[in-house]
Formats: structure tokens, sequence, C-alpha cells
């Protein structure tokens, strides 16, 4: 019975949790999600160096609740989907043409990812100086904690991501300025503004969030002259423009306060891996990663020490979390290109490589202690490559099937 099951699925391409390399494992007979399985082949049938108990590092937006506006949609990723992800929480927010994600501001820093289309943000700070700006894709905005904002889709509307330095944070709480209207005595709005209280009698009575509203003219008609003087740093940054470290394989161009001096609180990474490249093994001195998956398929391996090792399945939409210096890499296991992006709570981006940290010790001290061949020491690079892929080296091939 148990053999039939078994040709009858793998007849279909459904996996069983069985590793050809060793035998182990059986069928499943059931009850299975089996669209998951095939999905998550390295969860199912994991490499033999995975062991322990590693916690969840992985979160699909896909499995987030939509909140659904006239003018767009959000869902997030925070501690309350992923508890480990304490350092950094993130939105994934789709603006249609017109729609605005109302002027609001919050205790957090926020960091954003243009993915598809184009946008005009607006701040001002708390010298009275306003910053308005379009920006498109791969392109990148950072607005301080507590400095209020806005930002509303242009003609093809935008889709973005949304970090925030703090994982309790929910977009669905913060500070509005509808929310504030509707919950201050229009009385106090009059005193306040100088005006009568009749002309607060339309004002919203509770938080806008995001809503549709028309096109906006072009950015040199929504300017609003300041006789404050302008911004001392600017809000935005060219990522995507940015000229990339490439390596065999791939591409990295980090983004922090050296090169986007506003971005203090949150330092970042935008990787490319090509089909049979890798991520290198590394870690980071620094802070924990939180990471999100922008095209593509790969899978991550999470080394934590003592043992303990997991592999998690990634895709486009996903979002992965690595803890602070805890050794990982991520290969591209597709026939597309994978990016994403690593990010940091923190002013800088840092990044440690295994085989740069081999290559910088005493040469027989590593050799003695990995009992290394001449070939490996041979091999190792003092110049940090953080893609890598080399010629006549196969990438690693799935154990299922
Ligand atoms: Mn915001
Ligand atoms: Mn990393």
């Amino acid at each position: 019975m148990d053999k039939d099951l078994q040709a009858a699925n793998a007849a279909q391409g459904i996996p069983q949790p069985i590793r050809k390399s060793d035998g182990m494992g059986a069928t499943d007979l059931g009850p299975r999600d089996v669209m998951r399985d095939i999905e998550n082949p390295d969860m199912l049938v994991p490499p033999v160096t995975d062991n322990g108990l590693v916690p969840n590092l992985r979160f699909s937006y896909s499995d987030t609740h939509m909140t659904l506006s006239h003018g767009g949609w959000s869902r997030e990723i925070t501690v309350r989907e992923l508890p480990i992800a304490t350092t950094l929480a993130g939105v994934n927010m789709r603006l249609t043409p017109g729609g605005v994600r109302e002027l609001h501001w919050h205790q957090q820093a926020e960091w954003a990812f243009m993915i598809y289309g184009h946008a005009r943000i607006s701040a001002v700070d708390q010298d009275g100086r306003n910053f308005i700006a379009d920006l498109g894709q791969g392109d990148l905005w950072y607005f301080p904690p507590g400095i209020p904002h806005s930002i509303q889709g242009l003609e093809d509307g935008c889709e973005f991501l949304l970090v925030f330095d703090d994982g309790s944070f929910s977009d669905l709480n913060t500070l509005s300025i509808s929310d504030w209207f509707a919950h201050t005595p229009k009385e106090v709005l009059s005193a306040n503004f100088g005006v009568p209280v009749d002309a607060f009698a339309d004002v919203p009575h509770k938080q806008r969030y995001i809503f549709q509203d028309e096109l906006p003219g072009s950015l040199a008609s929504q300017t609003v002259p300041d006789p404050n003087g302008t911004v001392p740093l600017s809000m935005t940054h060219r990522l995507l423009a940015q000229t990339p470290i490439k390596t065999p394989g791939g591409s990295v161009r980090i983004v922090d306060s050296l090169n986007f001096p506003i971005s203090v609180r949150i330092a970042a990474a935008l990787v490319e891996v090509e089909p049979g490249a890798m991520r290198e093994l590394h870690w980071h001195p620094n802070n924990d990663e939180w990471q999100y998956y922008l095209t593509g398929q790969g899978r991550m391996t999470v080394f934590t020490g003592n043992g303990n090792a997991r592999t998690f399945d990634v895709r486009a939409g996903d979002v992965g979390y690595v803890p602070f210096a805890t050794g990982h890499y991520v290969q591209n296991t597709g026939t597309e290109t994978l990016w994403f992006l690593e990010m940091f709570q923190s002013d800088r981006f840092a990044d440690v490589s295994l085989n740069q940290w081999m290559a910088l010790s005493p040469q027989q001290l590593v050799k003695d202690n990995i009992h290394a061949t001449d070939q490996l020491m041979d091999a190792l690079r003092k110049e940090k490559w953080p893609v890598v892929r080399y010629p006549g080296i196969p990438p690693v091939i799935e154990d299922t099937d």
C-alpha cells in the first residue's frame, strides 16, 4: 500500500519526506498541504547538516492580513507575525494613482524601498523646513522618528516596502492628522487656528489611513516656498542607481549613514544573486538582519552555534530574519535572478566573511583547525566577495524526488 502510494505520488510530482542521500524518512499519508510542501523542499527534507532548535526565521506576506482601502492596501510583518523579529518591522504598501497614505507621524524611523511605480513624499522637520520629492523604482526614502510625512501615488501608482526600527511597530497604530482632528474639540481647533468652529464642520470622524485623491499636479506645482530654508540632509537616495560591488555571481549595493547620511537608524544592502550563485557564508557583527525577497527563489541556512542549523526556503514576497552574529548564507535555487534586501537597525552596514577571516588568520592555525587541504588554503581570498559562483563548481542539487 505504502509503495503504491509512493509510486502514485511520485508520478504526480508530489514530494515525500524521504531523504535520498541516506534513505531517512517515510511517506506522508496526510493530511497535508502539498502546495506548501512543494514550495518548501528543504523543510520537508532538511539537509543532513540541519539540526537542533532554531526558531522560525521566515514569514510570507501571503500569510498576512491585508488592510484594504480605497486608494490602496497595506500588510505588515511585525513581532506579532514573526516573534523573533524584534529589531525591525516591515510594511508592504500599494497606492493607486492619486492614492494617499495620509499625513501622519510616529515614534519610529521610517526607511522605504520603492518596488514599482512612482510616488511623491512630503515632510516638514522640527525647524519648519519642508522636503517634497518624487521617487521611482529602486529609490529610498527615510523619515527620522517623529517627523511628519505623507506619501501619494503618481500616474502609475506604486508599491513599496516600509521598514521601521522597532519590531513591535504597526502602521495601523500611528499618529494621524485626521485622527487628531477627530479627537480634538472643535472649540479647541477654533482657538488653535483662529477660525470659527464651523470651519471644522467637515473634518473626518476617524483616521483615514489610506484614501483615494485626485492625481497631484507636477512637483513644481506642489512646491511650497519655505522661508525657513531647506532640510540639511536629503530624505531620498537612489539606491538602484548606485554603483554596485560586482563579483562573479551577483552584486551588492550598500546604503547606510555613510552615503545616505540622514539614515542613522537603518542600514541596508540590496543583493543580486544570479542562478547557481550564493550570498557567501558570513555574519553581521552589529545587529539582527531583516530580509525582504524581491524576486526569484532561494534557500537560507542559519547556523546558531552549539550544533544548531536550519534551512528555510525563500521566495519573492517573503521576509527572512537572521539573529545577531549567527552564521548564514543564501543560495539562488531558481532559474531567475534572486534579488533581496538585507536591513539592520544600525547606522552602518557591517558583515564578516568566513572566507576573508580564514585568509587573514595565521595559515597553519586555520589549516590545523579544520584539517584544511592545501587546495582549500590556496583558494582563500583576502578580498571580500559578498556573492560567489565558481566555474566548474555545480550549484547544490535538491535532495528530494
Ligand atoms: Mn510613516
Ligand atoms: Mn547577511
